[in-house]
Parts: structure tokens; C-alpha cells; sequence
């Protein structure tokens, strides 16, 4: 049941089709390249792109800009204590921030650090620490078929070979990604949440939960796991954090903001490291980098996070996403995500091989067929890994209506309808770091 009606509203607009072919040649076919304005449907990312509640824009009105001791950072404080689990908040300018913050109060070089699987920036986080980050996804976590319930989860058996890998001393930190975005953003379950704090107690490790959509993967609990198929949303969101010793948040996810994050814990010597670092990269304690007004909103967000409405809404609404593009007979992965579909390029484009990059061919088709923008998360995004040719196509919160993902399935199902004529795609220019080459690199079409 659609849960919002629309009180703001900003004009879009489909550009020509000789606009959408030039803007993508000029972006050196890198859909991170085009501008905004030439975007009919946006899904490049769900991270600070939604739609604030009008009860969030009237905590703007009223925030808190005094230096120390806002009044906007006690309600961030009561929000994260009441809908965490949390005593001990450190406001930073968003996730990333909170990462640097926190693994570099837990981390020394020569560590290894083990996660379900590490999103981008907490990799960076980890590695600009000196210590090495190492995934432990669930079996079949790739399997683009499968309807395991929980394919996010972390594997405690190649955790267990890690360590007897590396020596438990070496591993300080045992990390919990919900859900886990960089595994087509599966949840993890409640039972693997417990038994990942009882491993990191046995090898007398920390555990973070990395918990920046915290309220999409209660969602999936709720359906999936039997135990908590009667509790309430908030109810099983403090359950699984409550086995953290503290999480990582970034506000521009399930904090429902454009910007901001945080580190939570209750574990006070932590939190006095983690607050002499934020001092040092973020800003005074009570803000964080961010502006009093956005920790506001940021609180209001936190708690509208958990509302029942919201989070059937969120992943309905993204399953209704799925099942149209699967009727329109585009390979997806299955089942869908929270917070993102991910169309399995390799299957749509199986006449390219890997290295003509057929997933960012298929970003650059769906933009030039229908103004739509989504990301290459394949051999492109990740070079020298043996990850699947996925497309993310993310859905930013309470922005887009039903109209809008129709308009991306009919475009995704014209697309394949001509797909034997879809060139791959050569890297022209790239930048010197190459994780980050996505981000940056122009390419050209192969001329067969
Ligand atoms: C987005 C994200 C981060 C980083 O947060 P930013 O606000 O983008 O800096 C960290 N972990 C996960 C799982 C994320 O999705």
C-alpha cells in the first residue's frame, strides 16, 4: 500500500534523443559524467537521494547551529538511543566519515579485518589503516537464481579459515554489513548476527555492525525469519544491533537524509578515541561536519526509519520494481534487494565477453534508450575480480512512483529486444588508482 503522497514537487524532463546520444559521448560514455538535468530516471544511487518528510524539512526550520551543546544533537542522541540501542553518538559528515572515525580507533597495520563483505569505502577505511580487509560472504552469495532467504549473510566457516589462517591476534575487528550492499543488497539474519558476536567473542574481537540500512533488512526479517515473524520493525532492529559494540551509520541511507552519519556505542573508552578522532577529522562532538538543521532532520529520519508504513512500503515497492522488469524479461538478480534491483548483464549481453564490459554497455543503452541512469557494478567497477556483470539500478527513497519504474522496464525490455546490436565498450583513459577507475575513466564503443 503506497504510503506517501507528494507535498514538494521538481520538474523532470526526457531530453531529446540527439541531446541523449551527444550527452553520453560526451561523458565518455561514464554515466557518472552526464549532468543531473539530462536524467529522466536517476537510479545511480539511493544514498542521500530521497525525499525528506515534511516533518524532517520543519526540524530544518528548527536547528540547533550553536557551536557545542546543540539542541539539535540531544535530539539526535534520544533518537539514536530509543531506535539503536545506543547511549554514546559521534555525528560525522556522512558514513564514510564514521568509518574513518571508528576503524581507525579499532585498527593497527599488519590487522585484518573480516566482513561479510566490505562496501567500497569501508575497504578504502580499512586498507588506509595498514590493515587488510577480508570478505566472508555466505555460500551462494553470487547465485543470481537462488531464494535463500539471507545470502547477505557472513560465512562463519571461511571466517573460522581466516583465523586459523592469519592467527586470531592479528583479527581485532569482525564486521556486519545489513544489509550488504556490495552482495546485491541481501539481508542478514538475526541468527547470523548472534553468531557472529559469539565468533568475535571467542577470538576476542570487536564487532561493528555497518548498519546503514538497518530498517530494510528488519524488513526482510520479519518475512523471512521464523522468529520474528510477529514483531514489530523496531522491535527487531534494536535485537540485531544490540549484539554490536558499536555501528557504523551513514544518515544519506536508512537515516532518510541528504547528508550525515554517525558512530554509536556504548562502550565508553571507545567512544572517548572515537570523539578525539572525530575532533581532529570531522568537527566538535555535538555536529560532527554536519550543520545543526541536518542532524535534525537526521533524527526525525532515524525514527521514521522504523515506522511499519515505511519499511513495507520501501521493500514493496522495490519487489514491485523487480517483478516488473522480470515480466518485461530482463535478467535479474533474485531475490531482489532493499534498496536496489540488480539486472544481470552477463545474461542480458551474453555476445560480449567480459572485457568489452557488458554491463556498463547496458548503463549506457538504458540511458541512451530512456534517459535512465544506473551503475556498472561488474568488470569495469571491480578490474582483476571475479565478480558477476551486475547493473545496480538503486532506488532512492519516497522519490520515484510506480510510473517510473514502468518507464525503466519498458525501457530495459527495448533495449534487449535489440540487444545483438549493442557494441562493448574500451577504456580510453583511466585514472592511476583502479578501484576507483569507474568513478573517472572515459571509454568508446568497440567497433566490431
Ligand atoms: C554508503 C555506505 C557507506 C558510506 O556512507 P557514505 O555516507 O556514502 O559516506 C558505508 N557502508 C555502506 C554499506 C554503505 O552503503
Amino acid at each position: 500500500m503506497v504510503a506517501y503522497k507528494s507535498k514538494v514537487v521538481e520538474r523532470i524532463e526526457l531530453p531529446s534523443r540527439d541531446r541523449r546520444e551527444r550527452a553520453l559521448a560526451e561523458a565518455g560514455y561514464n554515466v557518472f559524467d552526464l549532468a543531473a538535468e539530462d536524467v529522466f530516471v536517476d537510479l545511480l544511487t539511493d544514498s542521500g537521494t530521497g525525499a525528506m518528510s515534511d516533518a524532517q524539512w520543519a526540524a530544518v526550520m528548527r536547528g540547533d547551529e550553536s557551536y557545542a551543546g546543540s539542541r539539535s544533537f540531544a535530539e539526535l542522541e534520544s533518537a539514536v538511543r530509543d531506535v539503536m540501542g545506543f547511549e554514546r553518538v559521534v555525528p560525522t559528515h556522512q558514513g564514510r566519515g564514521a568509518e574513518n572515525v571508528l576503524y581507525g580507533a579499532l585498527l593497527e597495520a599488519g590487522d585484518v579485518a573480516i566482513n561479510n563483505t566490505h562496501f567500497d569505502t569501508t575497504r578504502a577505511h580499512v586498507a588506509n589503516q595498514g590493515a587488510e580487509p577480508v570478505d566472508c560472504p555466505a555460500e551462494g552469495a553470487h547465485d543470481r537464481q537462488s531464494d535463500e532467504p539471507f545470502k547477505g549473510n557472513l560465512s562463519l566457516e571461511r571466517a573460522r579459515s581466516v583465523v586459523d589462517d592469519v592467527g586470531a591476534e592479528r583479527v581485532p575487528l569482525v564486521i556486519s554489513t545489513i544489509t550488504n550492499n556490495s552482495t546485491a543488497g541481501q539481508p542478514v539474519s538475526v541468527e547470523n548476527t548472534r553468531r557472529v558476536r559469539e565468533f568475535a567473542d571467542e577470538i576476542d574481537a570487536r564487532f561493528v555492525i555497518d548498519a546503514c540500512r538497518f530498517a530494510e533488512n528488519a524488513g526482510f526479517v520479519r518475512r523471512r525469519e521464523d522468529e520474528f515473524a510477529e514483531a514489530e520493525i523496531a522491535e527487531i532492529a534494536r535485537e540485531q544491533l544490540s549484539y554490536a559494540d558499536a555501528i557504523v551509520m551513514s544518515g544519506k541511507k536508512d537515516g532518510l537524509a541528504n547528508a550525515g552519519g554517525f558512530v554509536a556505542t556504548d562502550d565508553e573508552g571507545l567512544f572517548e578515541r572515537c570523539k578525539q578522532r572525530a575532533i581532529l577529522f570531522e568537527g566538535f562532538p555535538t555536529y560532527g561536519g554536519m550543520s545543526g538543521r541536518d542532524v535534525a532532520a537526521m533524527a526525525v529520519g532515524l525514527r521514521e526509519a522504523v515506522e511499519e508504513a515505511y519499511v513495507t512500503d520501501r521493500l514493496d515497492s522495490v519487489g514491485a520494481f523487480a517483478g516488473l522488469l522480470e515480466d518485461a524479461g530482463v535478467p535479474i538478480y533474485t531475490p531482489p534487494g532493499g534498496h536496489a534491483v540488480y539486472l544481470d548483464a552477463g545474461a542480458a549481453l551474453p555476445h560480449l565477453s567480459d572485457d568489452e564490459f557488458p554491463g556498463q554497455a547496458l548503463v549506457c543503452e538504458l540511458y541512451r534508450e530512456g534517459g535512465v541512469r544506473g551503475v556498472e557494478l561488474g568488470s569495469f567497477a571491480f578490474p582483476d575480480t571475479d565478480r558477476p556483470e551486475l547493473v545496480r539500478l538503486a532506488v532512492p527513497r519516497r522519490t520515484y512512483h510506480a510510473e517510473h519504474f514502468e518507464h525503466v522496464a519498458e525501457t530495459a525490455a527495448s533495449v534487449l529486444e535489440n540487444r545483438a546490436a549493442i557494441d562493448g565498450l574500451e577504456i580510453v583513459s583511466e585514472p592511476e588508482t583502479p578501484e576507483l577507475r569507474h568513478f573517472t575513466a572515459d571509454l568508446e564503443p568497440v567497433s566490431p
